[in-house]
């Protein structure tokens, strides 16, 4: 696939943009002063992949506390700020980006004190526009469309540059797939900044994924895309879990892969139940394994054989596969312990 050329753009250990592999992120759902719990969350969420964590910094108790947040994480810190551009100002001292969404950070004397402040620091911004709050200006002129967010972004992509900031990363958001998908084709051409893409607000962890999948898969589809977040109302690791998947489906992050037939009336096993096991029980693997759990012998063993390692079932048991060879007949309870033996040898 072939990716839209961008310029990279550090972010602490990590570069967005810049033929960089696309990086999954997320949001913390805690109280940014509450630093035990932050970390907390941000340990499980490291855990489960995630590779760069925002967090609110809604006053300067929160701004503040960036700091013992810091030093106790590992990967790269990103303060989310609105409505106060001092917050920017005392959050760029330890983190490692800032979010400001323009529509809503102050008049532009204001952008350019925290442009002024991230140059010192050496950090990169994101331009974080939302459809939900745009400029009124912009809104009048423009209405509430694809164009008035791109119109969003490139004024405020204008500010940085008059300051000689180049140190930017864009996104432009709406919780409409159309007009988010549009927004960001419309300015694909027009800078070469890398893009955080996502649908905002997408909903629950069912229809958020779904939504998601659709208008992130295709933006990366046109080559679109240099870090990603999965918006959901739902527990974060639900994000980073989506977003690999996504990211998994494209070939674009590899890691392990669970290929499953619906199951039918001819399977003899509990086929739904053994893939959410071995799911679960592989979820932590980051390599790209493919595995593959086939319900009867019409598929089965094709799939099972193109898979390193699978498993067909058959009348109460399953046919163990391994890099396309029969490996051992096992009986229906021992195949999720016979699969994932298999899968530790690899
Ligand atoms: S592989 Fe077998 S059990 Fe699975 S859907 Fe196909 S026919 Fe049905």
């Amino acid at each position: 696939m072939k990716r839209r050329k961008t310029r990279g753009v550090k972010v602490g250990k990590l570069k967005i943009g810049g033929n960089a592999p696309i990086t999954v992120q997320s949001m913390c759902t805690t109280h940014t002063r509450d630093i035990d719990a932050t970390v907390r969350q941000i340990h499980e969420l490291e855990e489960a992949g995630c590779e760069i964590i925002r967090v609110s910094v809604t006053d300067m108790n929160e701004a503040k506390s960036l700091k013992k947040i810091k030093e106790n994480i590992s990967i790269p810190l990103v303060a989310d700020i609105h409505f106060d551009y001092r917050l920017a100002l005392e959050s760029a001292k330890y983190a490692d980006k800032l979010r400001i969404n323009p529509g809503n950070i102050g008049s532009n004397d204001k952008v350019k004190l925290v442009v002024e402040q991230a140059k010192d620091y050496h950090i990169p911004i994101r331009i974080g526009v939302n459809l939900g709050s745009l400029e009124k200006e912009i809104i009048e002129k423009f209405g509430l469309t694809s164009k008035a967010m791109v119109n969003s972004a490139l004024k405020h992509i204008k500010i940085l540059e008059e300051l000689d900031f180049y140190n930017t990363i864009i996104s432009m958001k709406a919780s409409d797939i159309k007009r988010t998908v549009d927004a960001y084709r419309m300015m694909a051409s027009k800078v070469d900044y890398p893009f955080h893409i996502g649908i905002t607000e997408a909903g629950t962890a069912y229809s958020g994924t779904i939504k998601s999948s659709i208008g992130i898969g295709s933006l990366l589809l046109d080559g679109i895309g240099d870090t990603i977040r999965v918006s959901l109302t739902s527990n974060p690791l639900e994000e980073v879990k989506a977003g690999f998947e996504i990211l998994n489906s494209l070939g674009l992050r590899k890691q392990r892969t669970i290929i499953s037939c619906p199951s039918c009336g001819r399977t003899e096993i509990d086929l739904i139940g053994l893939t959410k096991s071995v799911e679960k029980a592989t979820a932590h693997i980051r390599k790209p394994i493919k595995i593959a759990v086939m319900g009867c012998a019409v598929n089965g063993p094709g799939e099972a054989r193109e898979a390193d390692v699978g498993v067909a079932g058959a009348k109460n048991f399953g046919i163990i596969f391994r890099k396309g060879n029969v490996v051992k007949k096992v009986k229906k309870d021992k195949i999720l312990k016979a699969l994932l033996d298999e899968i530790n040898k690899l």
